[in-house]
């Protein structure tokens, strides 16, 4: 039994109140732990350490705090096979894609770290008789909200290009899977000065509240679903003019024109849609539209291999698929299987809990594929956020880009063709942030990731995050 505590002024806590949440294994439905269930008076506290804490920070040279944050990055590595074994039972991840993740919070720490000299400004010949700069300043204490598919990857994420830039920060982890973000907690307070990232566990509505509706707080960062992210908005300009960026959600489409194979397409399809991570990926593919020509081979095909995928323990390195995160999210995830239905689209494989003992506790669902979709239907316009596959045919490309962008996301696309001139035009035809040709799911550090439309406003993994932590002010001085 884990019982993790949050870390404020450089002090592992439990919550003011003496309040708990339990965490569930998803895949057994048992008590694995519980973490504080912070109020308004813990983030008070957070913030009052974090701004006692920032100005210090921020007179370090960015060597010296790129120094500290590598030496985080060295303590979840050193960590890692704990942060890994609590993360597999914590959120229902197999284990062979948790790994990645673990090394991913590392990674992502490490890559802040390496910019430490990019928070640059500009000399600007705006007269002849000045000098004009501008400089980079952070901007104090920066709020960091993060949703529960990657729990440790967003926590570690969350922290490094707000303290590269010289800030200090308040992290809220999700509350269906936080004992991970106890383990960096124990690796900050060992790292870092007290008070420089505080990390404080709880409820959206009370912890996450907090943070959004503190005066203090002008930058927050949020990561999950466009309700939440509409209501942080509307909350925070309840409370004075801030700077929101917002990382939301996807119904992505992965779009096959007729030269493609389809024993190709059907492999891409599938690690595509991230069934491997039950499909709850911001960046899931779950709008397949296949060309017509193509349509009929590429489905059996993709069948096939949905049906082979291997559902089981997460802690086993042979299970392929795990269950969903949460009881409440596997009812909405289920609900959206009748929704498919109720809209008259075809059920081809899945729609279930798996049979057999292993599967009786726990919020198991088959991965499952819907043909016949049409972009009215729910299950082509709402994120499901759940193994569940929509699948498309078309038959000119015009309709194609029509059905793509007939959603309110934007987030990543997908587009297979050997033609590039036929990429090209698919690529800046298609309204979402980041895209692949002939290839698919993959991040790469440098290259700004983040949504058009209601998937987001802001980017991250880049340099734009970086700055994005900072704000410009300009300096003329009379020559
Ligand atoms: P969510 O919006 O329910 O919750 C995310 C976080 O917000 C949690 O920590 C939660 O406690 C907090 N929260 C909830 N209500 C709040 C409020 N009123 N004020 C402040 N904080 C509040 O999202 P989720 O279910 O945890 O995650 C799934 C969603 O995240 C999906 O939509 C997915 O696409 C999205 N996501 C986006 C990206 C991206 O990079 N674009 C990455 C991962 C996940």
């Amino acid at each position: 039994m884990i019982e993790s505590r949050m870390l404020i002024g450089g002090e592992l806590v439990a919550a003011k109140s003496g309040e708990w949440i339990d965490s569930l294994n998803p895949a057994t439905e048992e008590k694995i732990g519980r973490f504080p269930s912070a109020a308004k008076e813990d983030v008070d506290a957070a913030y009052v350490a974090a701004e006692a804490a920032q100005v210090k920070w921020a007179a370090l040279s960015s060597g010296d705090r790129a120094h500290m944050l590598r030496n985080v990055a060295a303590g979840l590595r050193q960590r890692a096979d704990e942060v890994l074994r609590v993360e597999v039972m914590d959120t229902g991840n197999t284990i062979s894609k948790m790994k990645a993740d673990v090394e991913h919070a590392a990674h992502a720490i490490e890559y802040f770290a390496g910019l430490a000299t990019e928070i640059k400004g500009e000399t600007v010949p705006a007269s002849s008789d000045n000098l004009h700069i501008t400089i980079r300043e952070p901007y104090g204490v920066v709020g960091r909200i993060v949703p529960f598919n990657h729990p440790i990857k967003f926590a570690a994420h969350a922290l490094a290009a707000p303290l590269m830039a010289g800030n200090s920060v308040i992290v809220k982890p999700p509350e269906q899977s936080s004992l991970s973000a106890g383990i960096l907690a124990e690796i900050c307070k060992q790292e870092l000065p007290p008070g420089v990232v505080n990390i404080v566990t709880g409820y959206g509505r009370s912890a996450g509240d907090a943070i959004v509706r503190h005066s203090g707080i002008k930058r927050i960062a949020f990561t999950g679903s466009v309700p939440t992210g509409l209501a942080i908005q509307r909350s925070a300009a309840e409370i004075g003019v801030k700077c929101i960026t917002l990382e939301l959600g996807g119904k992505n489409p992965l779009i096959a024109y007729p030269d493609q194979d389809p024993e190709k397409i059907a492999e891409v399809a599938v690690q595509a849609m991230n069934f491997s991570w039950q499909g709850q990926s911001c960046g899931s593919a779950s709008r397949l539209m296949l060309h017509e020509s193509i349509y009929d081979a590429v489905m059996e095909k993709l069948l096939k291999r949905v049906a082979s995928i291997k559902m089981g323990d997460p802690l086993d390195a042979g299970s392929q698929m795990g269950p969903l995160n949460s009881k409440a999210h596997y009812d909405r995830v289920c609900s959206m299987v009748q929704a498919g239905l109720d809209d008259g689209a075809k059920l081809l494989i899945g729609g279930k809990r798996p049979e057999g003992d292993a599967f009786k506790k726990g919020y198991w669902l088959q991965p499952t594929v819907f043909g016949n979709v049409t972009s009215e239907m729910r299950i082509a316009r709402e994120e499901i956020f759940g193994p569940i596959l929509s699948v498309f045919k078309w038959s000119d490309e015009a309709e194609a880009f029509r059905i793509a962008n007939s959603t309110e996301y934007g987030l990543t696309a997908s587009i297979w063709t050997n033609d590039i001139k036929t990429a090209m035009r698919a690529a800046r035809t298609i309204k979402s942030g980041y895209i692949w040709i002939n290839n698919n799911s993959a991040h790469y550090y440098g290259m700004p990731f983040g949504g058009f439309k209601n998937s987001g406003l802001g980017r991250e993994e880049g340099s734009d995050e970086l700055l994005s932590y900072t704000e410009n002010k300009s300096i003329h001085i009379k020559l």
